[in-house]
C-alpha cells in the first residue's frame, strides 16, 4: 500500500463512518410510520354498535368497540359502495367501484382478479408487513399479502376450515375467537420488525344464520328488544321495487335453519358443542310448538329470536376487539397502531320488515366506521361528512406516506381524522347494485345520495325512479319522484348523478355488458333456477320451507 492508497483508504472510511452515523440519526429521528389494524365484520349494523346509540344501546351494548368512538373518531355516513359482501371487499381493496374492479356481483362462480393493483399491494412496496386474516370472500386466494390465512367461501361459525400458504386445514373451535387468536399470534411475530404492519381481520360472524359462540348462547334469553316501526311496512308510498322483495323477517327467514327452532341436530357442531347448543335451544322449541304463534305473532316470535342471535354473534366480535385494543396495550403498540373498525356493508335489524342487505335504502347503505389514531384524531370525535368504504384504501395510503395511484376513485380520509375536511370533499354518495335475478329479489339500481335527498334509478328491471325526502322521511317511506313539488330538486339531482357516472366512468353501455354477462351465469346455472320466480312464486315458496316440521 503506497501513501496515495492509504490517504484514499483513510478518506473512504471517514466518509462511510459519516454517512453511517447520518442514516443511523436520520432513522433515530423519523418517527415509524403507523400500524394499521382492519377490523372488519360481516354484515354487522351500525344499529347494533351502541356507540351509535339507537334503542339496542342500552340492551345489547358493545363496550370494546365503543372503546375506538371514545379514543377517536365515529363516523355517522360511512356509506357503501355496492351493498353486499364480496363487491365491498374488492372495492376495499381496489379503491375503486364494482364496474372498474370487475367484482360486481357474489352469485357463484364470482372470481376476484388478483392480479390488478390493490392497496395492500402498494402498502409492500413502501416497507410495510401486510396479513389477510379471516374472511375474504372473493373467490380467489390472495396476493398483496406477506401472510394469508382466510376462511374459504363463507366459511363456517364451528369448527372452521381455514387456507394458507400451506393448503387447507380444519381447526377446532369458534371461528371469531379463532381469527381473534390468529391475529394476535401474528402480531406477535411481527411487534418487534422495523417495519410497520397493516392486518386486515375479518370476522365471519355476524352474517347469517347467526350461530352464537359456546360463551354467548343463550345470554339475551331475558331480553325483550324494542320492534322497529317499520316491521309490518307494506312497500306503499310507491316503492314498487321494494314490493318485490324477498327477504322478510315474515316470509323468507327460515324457522329451521336460521333461527334454530327444529329436532334437527345443528351441522358442524361437536358433541359438547351440540350439548351447549340443545341446551339453549331444545327448551325454546318446545316452548315455541306448544305455543304456536301464528299471523303477526309469528313476526313478532321471529324478530325477537333473530335479535337474541345476531346480537350475540355481535358480542363475541365485540370481545374480539377487546382483545386487540388490551394486546396493543400490554404491548407498547397502542399509541403508534391506527385501529379501524368496520363492516362489509349495513344490515336490516327488521327495519321494512327485512334481514340482509343489498338495497340504497339507509340501514344497508350506511356501514359502521369508528377510527382510533392516538396523537392525530381527537377522542370522542364525530363525523357527519359523507365518507364511503371507496376511500379506505387511499387513507392508508396516505397514512403510509405512499404515493397513491391516480385511477383510484375514493379520497383520502386523513384531512378528516385530522378534524380539517377538505372544501373539495363529495357532497353526493355514487351507488350501484348488480345483483339480479338472485336470492332476496332486489333489482339492479343505482343512485345518488346527498346530505337531504336520495336519488335511486331501478333501470333494467323494472325501469322506475325513485326520490326520498331524507328530512321529511327519515324512515324512507314515500317515493315524492312524481311530486311536482320536487320538480327542481329532481332536476338538480338528476345532474348530478350524470355528473358522477362520468366521473367514474359507468354508463349504460356498461350496464347492458354486465346485465347480458349476469343473465348468461344464471341461465347457465341451475342452482340459481329458483331465483326466476316470480315474487309471488317466491313467497309461497319461501312459506313452504320456512313451515316448521311440527
Ligand atoms: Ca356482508
Amino acid at each position: 500500500m503506497n501513501i496515495k492508497q492509504l490517504f484514499l483508504g483513510i478518506i473512504l472510511s471517514v466518509l462511510t463512518l459519516t454517512f453511517f452515523q447520518c442514516t443511523s440519526e436520520t432513522t433515530a429521528e423519523a418517527p415509524k410510520r403507523p400500524n394499521i389494524i382492519f377490523i372488519m365484520s360481516d354484515d354487522h349494523a351500525y344499529q347494533a354498535i351502541s356507540a351509535y346509540g339507537g334503542p339496542l344501546a342500552t340492551l345489547a351494548p358493545t363496550p370494546n368497540i365503543d372503546r375506538l368512538a371514545q379514543q377517536g373518531m365515529l363516523f355517522n355516513h360511512c356509506l357503501v359502495t355496492n351493498s353486499i359482501c364480496g363487491p365491498s371487499r374488492a372495492t376495499i381493496l381496489t379503491g375503486k367501484y364494482s364496474h372498474m374492479n370487475g367484482f360486481i356481483d357474489n352469485t357463484i362462480g364470482s372470481k376476484f382478479d388478483f392480479s390488478q393493483p390493490t392497496f395492500t399491494k402498494v402498502l409492500q412496496q413502501v416497507g410495510y408487513k401486510t396479513a389477510m386474516i379471516g374472511k375474504l370472500h372473493l373467490g380467489e386466494t390472495p396476493t398483496g399479502f406477506d401472510y394469508y390465512d382466510i376462511l374459504p367461501g363463507q366459511g363456517s361459525y364451528y369448527n372452521p376450515t381455514f387456507i394458507n400458504q400451506d393448503g387447507e386445514y380444519k381447526m377446532e373451535g369458534y371461528t371469531t375467537d379463532i381469527i381473534t387468536d390468529k391475529a394476535i399470534d401474528w402480531l406477535e411475530g411481527v411487534k418487534d420488525s422495523e417495519q410497520p404492519f397493516m392486518v386486515m381481520m375479518q370476522h365471519k360472524a355476524p352474517h347469517r344464520a347467526w350461530d352464537p359462540g359456546p360463551n354467548e348462547l343463550g345470554m339475551y334469553e331475558d331480553v325483550t328488544f324494542p320492534e322497529p316501526s317499520t316491521l309490518f311496512d307494506d312497500y306503499s308510498g310507491g316503492r314498487d321495487a321494494a314490493k318485490l322483495n324477498n327477504m322478510t323477517i315474515a316470509s323468507t327467514m327460515y324457522m329451521d335453519r336460521d333461527l334454530k327452532m327444529t329436532d334437527q341436530p345443528r351441522g358442524g357442531l361437536n358433541e359438547e358443542q351440540l350439548k351447549r347448543w340443545d341446551a339453549v335451544y331444545g327448551p325454546i322449541y318446545e316452548e315455541y310448538k306448544k305455543t304456536n304463534p301464528t299471523g303477526d305473532e309469528l313476526v313478532r316470535f321471529k324478530y325477537q329470536r333473530y335479535m337474541r342471535d345476531y346480537l350475540s354473534c355481535v358480542a363475541a366480535v365485540d370481545k374480539s376487539v377487546g382483545r386487540v385494543l388490551d394486546y396493543l396495550k400490554e404491548n407498547g403498540l397502542e399509541e403508534n397502531t391506527i385501529v379501524v373498525y368496520t363492516s362489509d356493508q349495513g344490515f336490516y335489524l327488521g327495519e321494512h320488515g327485512w334481514f340482509d342487505k343489498r338495497w340504497m335504502y339507509r340501514e344497508s347503505l350506511r356501514t359502521p366506521l369508528l377510527v382510533r389514531w392516538p396523537g392525530v384524531v381527537d377522542p370522542g370525535s364525530v363525523n357527519n361528512k359523507l365518507v364511503s368504504n371507496l376511500d379506505f384504501g387511499e387513507t392508508f395510503l396516505d397514512v403510509a406516506g405512499a404515493e397513491i395511484p391516480s385511477d383510484m376513485q375514493g379520497q383520502s380520509m386523513v384531512p378528516i381524522l385530522k378534524g380539517e375536511t377538505p372544501p373539495d370533499w363529495r357532497t353526493a354518495h355514487y351507488y350501484h347494485y348488480y345483483e339480479h335475478p338472485s336470492e332476496h329479489n332486489v333489482m339492479r339500481h343505482y343512485g345518488i345520495t346527498t346530505d337531504k335527498y336520495k336519488l335511486i334509478h331501478f333501470y333494467y328491471d323494472i325501469d322506475e325512479w325513485e326520490l326520498i325526502d331524507l328530512e321529511k322521511d327519515p324512515m324512507e317511506m314515500h317515493n315524492v319522484y312524481d311530486d311536482p313539488a320536487y320538480a327542481d330538486v329532481q332536476a338538480v339531482l338528476h345532474q348530478q348523478l350524470e355528473e358522477l357516472r362520468e366521473k367514474y366512468q359507468d354508463n349504460d353501455s356498461l350496464n347492458q355488458r354486465f346485465i347480458e354477462e349476469y343473465n348468461a351465469k344464471v341461465a347457465e346455472n341451475p342452482i340459481i333456477e329458483y331465483w326466476k320466480l316470480t315474487p309471488e312464486e317466491f313467497r309461497k315458496l319461501n312459506r313452504q320451507r320456512a313451515e316448521v316440521k311440527k
